[in-house]
């Protein structure tokens, strides 16, 4: 059956920190969807001439999006939103790890992945890399919900030997056949996919990156992701644990762990060194800005990204972020270069869908599915409509170009907005 979604279609249609007229918008526009795949575009007086037999949804005042897609956020983070007044490796010590135990309950571990998986979808996000948890059967529950709540998920069991808690820990051995484990069961699987997760070098010994390493080496479809350059003092301490690594990057590299499907969160504090090479290793790197203010780690140098062509895309950091949606985190991004005055990067609201869509989609390599509504991709969209009386509704109404819209939802637009989001045309808001 032909469904004809209408409403204002706002999408990017390539890169637009590169090439021009990459926005394409309808404003009284529709998505023909047949077996959830996208069949046209257009005006909504032409599709609708051309397909009169189409069953008409129509969003009044309403814009269709492509799901967003958020690059770095933590499974089981939600209770720790907000943990204000700590520095990075005291706000693990306190609040994250503490809280990150508690799922050795695998019940616990259940309630936590549908919350999350819920929180996801309510905010738009349709595709995530997700961090996941360090039990192995709390990431047999997380993708088994997953799996059901039909979002598009990679994620991996965090893997640490060292200078966590205790109970967190693992050891080479355990960790390469747990990862063997989750990787039968759930690589693959439906829409599932599969990340070697090492929380970060400080708490991996080179015995446990190896592990890593030798995994990615025998699957090279699995996908890889960590943390990397996000504080001064974990930068300083990294140095002092792996005495041969020249940087932060090398600790990784020594293991062959960057690479095209490689993704590494924040990359605050980077040489041009470690750029250049994250640029020839066609590596990607999660921006997540809301929690780089939050924690206090600095704002990022995206004009050296962008010099050096390293690839990047947002990421909520839930719980270092500060929620879910990647309007907010847009936002953030837009003021943290702002505040960087002529070195920082100004950035468009183009730039913005940009990066929390296609850019995203690119890093983990389904930008051949979703990303945008180019034909023959899957639907995957968000329904955005301002509250009644909100202000997003009262700054839409002065709005005079599809740029201005757009920025008026980077700025004002949050879960509230949100009427519904869709996978593959399925809805799959809770
Ligand atoms: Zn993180």
């Amino acid at each position: 059956m032909l469904k004809l979604i209408r409403g204002y279609v706002l999408h990017t249609l390539k890169n637009p920190f590169f090439e021009e007229e990459a926005l394409e918008g309808f404003e009284d526009g529709a998505l023909l969807i047949e077996k959830g795949k996208i069949l046209e575009l257009g005006d909504f007086s032409q599709v609708s001439k051309r397909y009169p037999d189409a069953d008409v949804i129509y969003y009044k005042d309403a814009f269709i999006l492509p799901g967003f897609v958020d690059c770095h956020v933590h499974y089981p983070q939600v209770p720790i939103i907000g943990a204000m007044g700590l520095r990075l490796l005291e706000w693990l010590d306190t609040r994250t790890l503490p809280e990150e135990a508690r799922l050795a309950d695998s019940d616990y571990a259940r309630t936590q992945a549908r919350v999350f998986l819920g929180l996801l979808a309510r905010n738009g996000t349709t595709t995530a890399l997700v961090f996941g948890a360090h039990f192995k059967e709390a990431m047999h529950v997380f993708f088994d919900e997953a799996d059901k709540s039909g979002l598009r998920i990679t994620s991996g069991l965090v893997l640490g030997d060292r200078l966590l808690k205790d109970e967190l820990h693992t050891d080479p051995d355990k960790a390469y056949a747990e990862n063997l484990e989750l990787i039968r069961r759930w690589h693959n699987h439906g829409r599932l996919r599969y990340a070697v997760t090492p929380r970060f070098s400080l708490s991996c010994s080179d015995e446990l990156l190896a592990v890593c390493g030798r995994l990615l080496k025998e699957q090279p479809d699995l996908f890889f992701t960590s943390h990397i350059n996000e504080q001064i003092e974990e930068i300083e301490t990294v140095l002092e644990l792996f005495e041969d690594s020249s940087d932060y990057l090398s600790t990784y590299e020594k293991h062959g762990l960057v690479g095209k499907h490689s993704v590494f969160a924040h990359n605050v504090h980077v040489s041009d060194s470690e750029l250049g090479r994250l640029a020839k290793a066609e590596s990607s790197i999660a921006h997540c800005a809301s929690s780089n203010m939050f924690i206090g780690s600095g704002l990022f140098d995206m004009k050296r990204h962008l010099e050096h062509q390293v690839q990047f895309a947002l990421g909520s950091d839930v719980g270092g972020g500060t929620g879910f949606s990647l309007f907010k985190e847009g936002l953030m991004a837009y003021q943290g270069q702002m505040l960087q005055l002529a070195k920082g990067f100004p950035l468009t609201a183009t730039q913005l869908l940009y990066l929390a869509t296609l850019a995203g989609a690119k890093a983990l390599h389904l930008d051949q599915t979703v990303g945008n509504f180019a034909v023959g991709k899957e639907a995957d969209f968000m329904i955005v409509k301002a509250p009644d009386k909100s202000t997003l509704k009262q700054t839409l109404e002065h709005s005079p170009s599809a740029e201005a819209s757009l920025a008026a939802l980077f700025t004002l637009a949050r879960e509230d907005s949100l009427l519904d989001v869709f996978v593959s045309g399925e809805s799959v808001f809770v």
